[in-house]
């Protein structure tokens, strides 16, 4: 059984796939609590993996997005994975980096978001994307070692949200100070969409 916070039908609003109809589902449960976390992690509901399946197959999109909460944390995800593959969906992952199970090598794309506040936490490896929120200065040295032991594609800083307010200050600052990495905005705060 999975525990669930949400499954909804939107577009990517950040990283590479920005602007990508995907079908999201929200696992709950994080092994972390970052100071500025707005992002509901407490269970809602419970579905089996064949009843999962089935409600992923009502929406449009043919991409799905695993987030959390932390959905590394998941059992089952494996079985998940492969379903969601026999079904034909493209399937991305959004961690935080702090583990490295052997199903991650199965989806086609993992988003890393490794946090600046937990920096001995960071386990991955290898990701697609890697995205540091930018909740201080500090985040620069972090941003640094992160490179060092993540390898990925593309780099990104976002601007950090505390209840609402984007504080594109720090990120544009934190990004003058580093090679190879651009922002990353989480436009379905801007615009307005879930
Ligand atoms: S890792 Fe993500 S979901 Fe977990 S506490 Fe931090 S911001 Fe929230």
């Amino acid at each position: 059984m999975y525990n669930l916070v949400e499954i909804f039908e939107s577009l990517q609003g950040e990283g590479r796939n920005t602007g990508r109809p995907c079908v999201f589902l929200r696992f709950a449960g994080c092994n972390l609590a970052c100071p500025w976390c707005d992002t509901d992690r407490t269970a809602r509901f419970t579905l089996s993996l064949a009843d999962l399946v089935r409600e992923v197959k009502t929406f449009r999109a043919k991409s799905v997005i695993l987030t959390g909460g932390e959905p590394t944390l998941v059992d089952g995800m494996p079985e998940l994975v492969a379903a969601l593959k026999r079904e034909g969906y493209w399937i991305a992952v959004e961690t935080n980096g702090t583990r490295e199970p052997d199903w991650l090598a199965f989806v086609d794309y993992v988003a890393c978001s490794p946090k600046a506040e937990y920096p001995d936490r960071l386990a991955l490896t290898r990701a697609d994307e890697v995205r540091v929120v930018a909740s201080s200065e500090a985040v620069v040295a972090f941003c640094a070692a992160v490179r060092a032991r993540l390898a990925a594609t593309d780099y990104y800083v976002s601007p950090c949200d505390r209840d609402g307010t984007i504080d594109f200050a720090t990120a544009k600052s934190v990004l003058a100070r580093l090679d190879g990495w651009s922002l990353s905005v989480q436009l379905h705060k801007i615009l307005g969409f879930r």
